[in-house]
């Protein structure tokens, strides 16, 4: 078990990458699902990493994102850090 929950979120923030790389273990794999079930915060950073790794995946393969497709993420995931900040709000 690699995450450490006295560190709370920055544990599992510290693994996304690993895990959008596949690289955890399946019960490790699980734990970190769970935590980001429970935990918009860190649902939403998962949620753009995994954005942006699609996108670097796509220039790795010499293949740039239509700039039209960039922006149009990059839009989306302002909306989504936007609508995250308003809920915190209420
Ligand atoms: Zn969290
Ligand atoms: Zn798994």
């Amino acid at each position: 078990m690699i995450f450490d929950d006295a560190q709370g979120c920055d544990s599992y923030l510290e693994h996304l990458a690993e895990y959008l790389d596949g690289e955890l273990t399946e019960q490790d794999c699980q734990v970190l699902k769970q935590h980001l079930s429970d935990c918009p915060p860190c649902l939403d950073e998962y949620q753009r990493d995994a954005i942006m790794k699609a996108l670097v995946r796509r220039s790795c393969a010499c293949e740039e994102a239509p700039t039209a497709l960039r922006s149009r993420i990059m839009q989306s995931i302002t909306v989504q850090v936007t609508t995250v900040e308003i809920h915190r709000l209420d």
